[in-house]
């Protein structure tokens, strides 16, 4: 006897086969003489029927008490055509074991619907509710569409540290890693004394892996990382973790438009992967969680994005017959109100905004021929806002150098970040897109903490 995950069954599984499965009861539904009891092993959003009797079960009487909602339970039986107009097909067992059983009193799981603010509260067993079950298969299948998007392309998947002693990015918004005494610090005068501390400098936890992916992409052409970064974000929004996954591409010998094309290529591939790969999760999350779901991923894979500068944006956005909380004018960074403005309201699309004022963004990015915008790009993404934030890079030496000295950063430190401009330089351009976001993005789940399974926000750490 085989033994099989449960979407398997549903989906291939022919009357008088016989197999056997693994799971959690949902619910049990006991009529005279017999039981329906619903079994899911976290596979498909669908649960597996297995119509309990007394008949073929000789331990009918004592079974039944033991299975409740939450209980862990193997059955092996035959797989006969259903009866009930719910489900092609149904188990008739043979045997059926109770691994360990679910209080009805205490678990907290019952069959009503839960808000998700409750469900934050048992991290522990959220994933077995439909909705955060089918966000994390979601999740899974565009992971590895993440991988196989980048591996057809022959990008190499490079490894970039997570603990970093450059502070150049995210001010602010950094964890510290140190291994000192907090109760006693080391001090020298009024300074902490880092020399003492493990790395013998002041270490933090990576805001992005972006400068050491264009080390890499600086031997290897094309490269992308997927990890963890992390940012202190103290705002508490539904869209901001402390702890989140960003997928960075970077690509020697590429310009801004080349940079463009890939986010694009790449937000399509993904879109119409998880399509394929999860259709009843999908369908689940457009009919319960956001009726815009199917419609969205229909609009990104068949849409070209709308491609605009900066400066028009600013101009549509002054043009808006709308207020907006932050006031525009150019040299504003845009809020996330304009963003979803332009992406939801005004092009009903994607829209990839580029040439920023350079007073705004970092000093990597590379300076445009007008000495006033930088070669970043945002792909901003109806309901989420910013999805996607890139740029070329600047490669010319003299002009990086200036760049680095006006943010008042210093040259030292960035020595090896230099040397890359100093030895065969190239231009080259990447983009970091937040996973989380995407996830929200493709689901409409509406707050972040619900699309990672153990979400990191202020105040918040638990499980
Ligand atoms: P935002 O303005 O929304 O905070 P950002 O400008 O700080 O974004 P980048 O530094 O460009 O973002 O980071 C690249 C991508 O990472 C963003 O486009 C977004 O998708 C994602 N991202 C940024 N901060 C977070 C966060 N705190 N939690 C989850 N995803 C994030
Ligand atoms: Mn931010």
């Amino acid at each position: 006897m085989v033994n099989r995950r449960i979407a398997d069954i549903l989906r291939h599984g022919q009357p008088d086969e016989t197999v056997t499965l693994q799971g959690w009861v949902r619910t049990k539904r006991e009529l005279k003489g017999f039981a329906f009891m619903e079994v899911n092993d976290g596979s498909s959003l669908a649960n597996l029927q297995v119509v309990l009797t007394a008949d073929d079960l000789p331990n009918y009487q004592e079974l039944l008490p033991k299975i409740n909602t939450g209980a862990s339970v193997e059955v092996s039986g035959t797989i006969v055509p259903s009866q009930g107009k719910n489900q092609r097909i149904e188990i008739k067992p043979q045997q059926v074991q109770v691994y360990g059983e679910a209080d009805p009193e205490t678990y907290p799981l019952q069959k009503k619907r839960h808000s998700f603010e409750f469900l934050r509260t048992i991290g522990h067993l959220r994933s077995r509710t439909n909705t955060l079950g089918a966000v994390f298969r979601v999740r899974n299948a565009c992971a590895n569409a993440v991988h196989q998007f980048f591996q057809e392309r022959d990008f190499m998947w490079v490894h970039t540290p997570l603990i970093t002693a450059s502070d150049c990015e995210g001010a602010g918004e950094l964890f510290n890693v140190t291994n000192l005494d907090l109760t006693n610090v080391p001090r020298l005068d009024k300074d902490v004394d880092y020399s003492q501390d493990f790395f013998g400098k002041p270490a933090y936890l990576t805001v992005s892996g972006q400068l050491e992916a264009e080390v890499m992409a600086m031997a290897f052409r094309n490269v992308y990382t997927f990890g963890p970064t992390f940012r202190a974000e103290n705002s508490n929004t539904s869209r901001h973790l402390a702890e989140f996954w960003m997928i960075e591409p970077e690509m020697a010998f590429c310009d801004i438009n080349g940079n463009m094309d890939l986010a694009e290529d790449f937000l399509k591939y993904l879109f119409k992967t998880v399509l394929e790969k999860c259709p009843e999760d999908i369908e689940f999350f457009n009919k319960r969680i956001d009726d815009s779901v199917l419609a969205t991923a229909d609009n990104i894979i068949n849409n070209e994005f709308e491609r605009i500068t900066y400066t028009e944006a600013i101009d549509l956005l002054l043009k808006a017959k709308r207020k907006f909380e932050f006031p525009v004018e150019w040299g504003i960074d845009l809020q996330s109100e304009h963003e979803r403005y332009l992406a939801e309201e005004l092009f009903k699309k994607p829209a990839i905004v580029y040439n920023y004022p350079k007073e705004i963004k970092a000093f990597y990015m590379r300076l445009n021929d007008d000495n006033k915008t930088v070669a970043a790009m945002d792909v901003l993404a109806p309901k989420i806002g910013e999805i996607i934030g890139g740029s070329q890079r600047e490669e010319r030496l003299d002009v990086l150098e200036k760049r680095i000295v006006e943010g008042g950063m210093p040259l030292e430190e960035l020595w090896w970040y230099r040397d890359l401009r100093r030895y065969g330089t190239v231009p080259h351009a990447g983009f970091g897109l937040g996973f989380e976001r995407l996830i929200q993005f493709m689901t409409g789940m509406s707050n972040i903490r619900d699309v990672i399974p153990f979400p990191r926000t202020p105040l918040s750490a638990d499980f």
